[in-house]
């Protein structure tokens, strides 16, 4: 197993780290596998309050044998159960008590969109309450979850000194919410950044293309689709923890064996030139022929256009039910929304598009096919659920 080393506090974490989510429903062969991924180095394990059961399980897992000891737990507490400084205490015990330790590693705030939320939870007291958590030893890492756009992950990340945090990031993803330039940028601060959807809930290797899978089938060097995505992502030095939901011992078997040999930087010019042919398949597979590149933003009314094209062109990637539920996250439940229907047709972003996208009217597109009666009445009440 290689390892990576956590440049605020020296934690040498395994490249590969065990996301709980997944676990097969019989608990005796998920202990089996967490046992066997230990075994083989795997020190990071990721779960979190609302996934159902899950930390309850792993708590029951590591709690024998010593393995407790030998690897850092990382859980989230959800911010929009929190409506008072007292649900932060309650949430966390039972944490605590589902998990059976006294301390957590790497504590997360979950899925944050905007600075909103977090500046909402910091009116409550979570501050003092972190502070008082690091003092008792209880909460050693503090970070975030993210899923939001680019400009409001900088600003996130600027916000708190953070220990860590967690984005999705995957070769579809490398312009798409936080981002290549995100992961940099926090990177760039001295933050471990933990990485989720390498494989965009397996869609990456079931569901693009099938001229993709030809030319991985072709390759100069024979990779499953699942070697191939996983070795673009860990190719990035800033990569921390790459999570993988594993469930099956072939799953655990082949992860492992490609984080105990893949280095960052390792791809050669025809790795390189590959993953150019992957995208421009995906390019001809896709309407909007948006980079993410950002030049159109700001918009005046908010609108994140990235994101909006983005998640346009999941539909013919990875469906439109994943499609709206990217969109939701990433403009729809943002405070004061950024969702395609706030455009007012001003055309100022158009002048600064390199790529010459008619943007205004592809984001008429982009809402008549995600934004369906369904969503004014789901952004009202996810905003209500949030609490902004
Ligand atoms: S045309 Fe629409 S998206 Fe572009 S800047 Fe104006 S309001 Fe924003
Ligand atoms: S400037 Fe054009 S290509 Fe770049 S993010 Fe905006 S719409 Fe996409």
């Amino acid at each position: 197993m290689r390892y990576r080393i956590n440049p605020r506090n020296g934690d040498k974490l395994s490249i590969l780290g065990f996301g709980c989510m997944r676990f097969p429903k019989d608990e005796q062969e998920a202990a089996r596998q967490v046992a066997y991924a230990i075994d083989q180095g795997v020190n990071y394990f990721d779960t979190a309050y609302i996934y159902s059961g899950n930390e309850a399980v792993l708590g029951r897992i590591l709690a024998k044998d010593g393995y407790r000891d030998r690897v850092k737990i990382a859980t989230k507490i959800p911010p929009y159960i929190v409506r008072k400084y007292e649900d932060l205490e309650k949430i966390f015990r039972t944490q605590l008590t589902r998990l059976q330790t006294d301390h957590i590693d790497y504590y997360f705030i979950h899925m944050l969109t905007d600075v909103k939320i977090w500046d909402r939870l910091k009116d409550l007291g979570i501050l003092q309450w972190l502070e008082e958590k690091r003092r008792a030893g209880q909460i050693v890492n503090t970070g975030f979850s993210y899923h939001g756009g680019r400009d409001a992950f900088v600003q996130l990340v600027d916000a708190h000194d953070w220990d860590f945090c967690m984005i999705q990031y995957n070769f579809l993803d490398e312009n798409n919410q936080a981002g290549k330039s995100g992961l940099q940028y926090a990177a760039a601060k001295g933050m471990p950044v933990m990485i989720m959807e390498p494989l965009r809930g397996g869609k990456l290797i079931s569901a693009l293309p099938k001229e993709v899978y030809a030319l991985w089938e072709n390759a100069h060097v024979k990779r499953t689709p699942a070697e191939w995505a996983l070795r673009w992502v860990w190719d990035h030095p800033e990569a921390t923890v790459v999570l993988s939901g594993m469930n099956t011992q072939a799953m655990l078997e082949e992860n492992i064996r490609i984080a105990s040999e893949v280095e960052a930087h390792s791809f050669t010019d025809p790795d390189y030139a590959l993953f150019e042919q992957v995208r421009e398949l995906l390019r001809k597979a896709i309407q909007i022929p948006c980079t993410g590149c950002g030049y159109c933003l700001p918009c005046p009314k908010g609108v994140d256009i990235p994101s909006c094209f983005s998640s346009y062109n999941d539909i013919a990637i990875v469906g439109k039910a994943r499609a709206v539920k990217n969109y939701l996250m990433q403009t729809g439940m943002r405070p004061g929304s950024a969702a395609a229907a706030q455009c007012v047709q001003c055309g100022q972003c158009e002048t600064h598009c390199p790529q010459s996208i008619p943007i205004r009217d592809s984001l008429k597109m982009t809402s008549r096919a995600l934004e369906g009666f369904y969503f004014k009445p789901l952004q009202v009440l996810l905003r209500k659920f949030m609490r902004f």
